[in-house]
């Protein structure tokens, strides 16, 4: 079973995201907790977790289909101390806003080193921050995101994300979310059925299927290779459709959430019902 939605707006509570999600046909969603691009957020109000969880479980979305995101300024690499403290003190909150709202995934972007440490520092002092994170709050996976590498971004290599996943302690509870814009950016080819095979092989023997816990289903306007982060909307890029036909019919992928971050909100539930389509046996539409 593939769960498939988009990442929706959560303007007026994080309930109404999941109505949002409900309107597109999807089933799975991602969401901010909070502002994305401020370090605190308002605490969630017992009512405001009651109403998600009321309307999770109304429209049938268990956490296995919920993929938050944290804040887009946490930096859990940062080269400074005082920069590395406020960001693990916000991904902390952010670990303990889903930890209220029943929520066990979060995803992330690693880190970046800012040309001012060396990227093994970085990835360790990623990794030390998941396991303070990790040590303070309970039944939360850590979920690193794979970057396109702009500016000094590290996650942009599967050697990245599986160096951090080799120093968290506990293993149950640290995985991947693969962007398949960012892959491709980075230099993951994604243009053919072969190539995409050939870009899950590699992530298989470098990461492990077993740490896949999210997917971000993007088409990229960025050239392959180029290091630069834009999304596009399904087939509109320069990755094509067909590596999304091929990874919805990988058996290795399943039982995740697979999100778009795709730029026109309106054609969502189109793309959701292709993408649908796409999987060995399925019937298009809902
Ligand atoms: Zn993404
Ligand atoms: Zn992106």
């Amino acid at each position: 079973m593939k769960y498939l939605g988009a990442h929706v707006s959560a303007a007026g509570g994080a309930d109404q995201a999941v109505q949002r999600a409900v309107e597109i046909g999807a089933t799975a969603f991602a969401l901010f907790t909070k502002n994305q691009r401020q370090w605190k957020g308002k605490p969630l109000t017992e009512e405001a977790i009651a109403a998600f969880k009321q309307a999770c479980q109304q429209h049938g979305y268990g956490p296995e289909q919920i993929l938050p995101h944290d804040s887009y300024l946490i930096n859990l690499g940062h080269p400074e101390r005082a920069g590395l403290e406020k960001s693990r003190a916000a991904f902390l909150d952010e670990m303990q806003r889903c930890e209220g709202l029943g929520l066990t995934l979060l995803n992330f972007h690693p880190g970046s080193h800012l040309n001012s440490i060396s990227e093994t520092e970085c990835l360790k002092r990623i990794a030390e921050s998941i396991n303070e994170a990790l040590a303070n709050t309970h039944g939360v996976t850590a979920v690193i995101e794979n970057t396109a590498g702009q500016g000094t971004n590290l996650g942009w290599r599967f050697e990245h994300l599986a160096e951090i996943i080799a120093q968290v302690d506990d293993k149950t509870r640290v995985g991947v979310c693969i962007d398949t814009c960012h892959a491709f950016a980075a230099g993951y080819d994604l243009r053919t059925a072969d190539a995409t095979k050939a870009t899950l092989d590699e992530l298989g023997r470098v990461v492990g299927f077993e740490f896949l816990r999210g997917m971000h289903l993007n088409d990229a306007k960025s050239e392959f290779a180029s290091r630069v982060d834009r999304h596009h909307s399904l087939g509109k890029g320069n990755i094509g459709l067909e590596a999304f036909t091929t990874i919805m019919q990988d058996e290795r992928i399943d039982g995740i959430p697979m999100i778009l971050e795709t730029i026109e909100p309106d054609i969502w539930p189109d793309e959701i019902n292709w993408l649908r389509a796409q999987a060995p046996g399925a019937a298009p539409g809902k």
